[in-house]
């Protein structure tokens, strides 16, 4: 019986990628394992599997009985419903320590680093294989998109000397002009619903015992959005409802501007303004220089709660 091995709900470039490099890893050490995925693959994520040629994981969403690794997320609301009934062989994640625990013991690599491939890509360096030069490709694009072309303050030079590294074995020396054209894929907006575009990088909290969901739209140039917010918070007045939310925010981050626009509808603004110290008007706040929900939201938010 195979081992699954998948991201986190809503799957960014990191879970899905890391999910075929953490298999092909794992194959290669004598495990029978296969890349799953939880949801519809991005835009973005399009654009670097077709790059490299690589087919899209098989969509799974329930895991009972099954053996399974996660990568990429260790939050039960990121996982499948059912994850409970799953034996979880292990975690490969760079977030905070999320709230699933194990029956047995498991194999844990989380480091505080920019992605999760920098960590499969040092799992491949400890288990001395070799990576192959489209997977290498697709690691490295994974690395570029979750440190926003080493912009955020996620960054780490284990996630510059991993790029380094994979763009020597893929052959693609100008990796900061690839991912340009992946960011330009990533902003793609035309046709996309407001709540494609809420969804599309969206995760759920629970803030001690408080629902919070935050979604994130990292793009070249917001402005291109500027005529779509009312769609947007209707959506998001949606959203709220639907999932009992207490807060909702949706980060619109502007990479070469660096920094978010701020859409959020809370049961209590004042949490968010404490949080980010900035007055909210008409539910919305510039905040200068943030990229990262994981790094300059979460643990700003989170105490409020
Ligand atoms: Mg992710
Ligand atoms: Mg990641
Ligand atoms: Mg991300």
């Amino acid at each position: 019986m195979s081992t699954y091995i998948f991201g986190h709900t809503n799957p960014d470039s990191d879970s899905i990628v890391g999910a075929i490099s953490l298999a092909y890893l794992k194959n290669k050490l004598g495990e029978d394992c296969v890349a799953t995925r939880q949801g519809d693959i991005s835009p973005e994520t399009e654009f670097i599997l077709n790059k490299f040629n690589t087919n899209a994981p098989e969509l799974k969403t329930s895991y009972a009985g099954e053996k399974v690794y996660l990568v990429d997320f260790s939050d039960l609301a990121q996982a499948p419903k059912d994850i409970k009934e799953a034996t979880i062989l292990g975690i490969v994640d760079h977030h905070k320590l999320g709230d699933i625990t194990t029956d047995t013991p498991l194999e844990c690599w989380i480091r505080p680093i920019g992605c999760s491939n920098t960590v499969i890509k040092q799992m491949f360096d400890y288990y001395k294989v070799d990576i192959p030069e489209n997977i290498a490709g697709m690691m490295m694009c994974a690395i570029l998109s979750d440190t926003v072309i080493f912009k955020s303050p996620t960054c780490t030079k284990e996630d510059t000397k991993a790029v380094k590294e994979l763009s020597q074995i893929c052959g693609i020396e100008d990796y900061k002009a690839l991912a340009m054209e992946m960011f330009i894929a990533k902003s793609a907006v035309d046709g996309a619903s407001a709540r494609n575009l809420n969804t599309r990088d969206y995760k759920a909290f629970d803030m001690n015992g408080t629902k919070v969901g935050i979604g994130q739209l990292e793009m070249v140039d917001i402005s291109v959005l500027d005529n779509r917010i009312d769609e947007l918070f209707e959506d998001m007045k949606l959203m709220k409802a639907e999932d009992s939310l207490h807060t909702i925010a949706i980060l619109l981050t502007d990479i070469m501007e660096e920094g978010s626009r701020l859409l959020v509808l809370s049961d209590d603004v004042s949490k968010v303004e404490n949080a980010f110290n900035v007055k909210i008007e008409n539910n919305q706040a510039w905040l200068d220089g943030v990229l990262s929900r994981k790094k300059q939201v979460i643990p700003f938010l989170q105490p409020q709660f």
